[in-house]
């Protein structure tokens, strides 16, 4: 299969930084939620409520203007080794991933490639990354899978992506919208988080995330709207200290932990 390339360019982690101010320094610890406080002093927390339609279609018009084709960070040259990029990607960044696949995709960059190289071969090219042993078996599994049943293709169905090792939902989603371009919203522990803060959709688990997204997000911004929320998150609306005085979305933000 030729290599399957993004239709953005990769935004490198250089040029991300450099829009990124650096956090002002002591300005103390991170600040502990209003809802949490009232919580904790037995008093009653009225319940949020979501962003209204008009809000969330702002929201996205703005991530859209700042960054109008986003890109996950993980590389990779073709569906085959996106869905392996992201089973490694569990539990690790994506720039020690990167560091691992280069090689290893140079080696291997089909699933008949990869299942040649057995088990010992992957599991000594990706053992910097986190629990590498258990991620190296199921990069070979899932390879002789492809091969044996799919034709070395990756099925382009959620149904059949989780039928792999080390593929669940989240994996599926960003396979199906990364490679193949399907409107899906892979539920990452950013994008939880910014769901919940904003709120655009308010969930206890990442799959009553996932759906509450589906219902609210208007279909032109669907197709990016996973990167934009997990780069938010990872970069701007951070789990410990958020940096909302940057945050292009303050003002409509209703988030107990906004501290602007
Ligand atoms: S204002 Fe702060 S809490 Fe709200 S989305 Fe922006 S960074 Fe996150």
């Amino acid at each position: 299969m030729p290599a399957k390339k993004s239709p953005a360019p990769i935004k490198s982690a250089s040029s991300r930084k450099a829009a990124v101010k650096r956090p002002v320094k002591g300005a103390g610890p991170a600040s502990i939620p209003a809802a949490a406080v009232a919580r904790a002093a037995g008093k009653r927390v009225k319940a949020r409520k979501p962003a209204d339609k008009a809000t969330i279609t702002e929201i996205f018009t703005r991530f859209r203007a700042a960054d109008p084709e986003p890109k996950g960070e993980l590389e990779y040259v073709n569906p085959f080794t996106l869905l392996v990029a992201v089973v490694l990607s569990a539990q690790a960044t994506d720039v020690g991933v990167n560091k691992a696949t280069r090689a290893l995709f140079a080696l291997a960059d089909t699933p008949a490639k990869m299942a040649a190289l057995g088990e010992d071969r992957i599991r000594d090219m990706v053992k910097t990354i986190g629990l590498f042993r258990n991620k190296a078996k199921n990069v070979l599994t899932l390879s002789q899978i492809l091969v044996e049943r799919f034709g070395g293709e990756v099925p382009r169905s959620r149904e059949l992506l989780e039928t792999l090792p080390g593929v669940g939902r989240k994996t599926a989603n960003v396979v199906l919208n990364t490679a193949f371009g399907e409107p899906t919203i892979a539920v990452d522990t950013h994008l939880f988080r910014v769901s919940n803060r904003i709120p655009l959709a308010l969930g206890k688990t990442p799959l009553e995330v996932e759906l509450g997204l589906e219902k609210v997000i208007p279909a032109e911004f669907k197709r990016y709207a996973h990167h934009w929320l997990i780069l938010h998150g990872r970069y701007v609306c951070k789990a410990r200290r958020p940096e909302c005085e940057r945050c292009i979305i303050s003002d409509l933000c209703t988030s107990p932990e906004k501290r602007v």
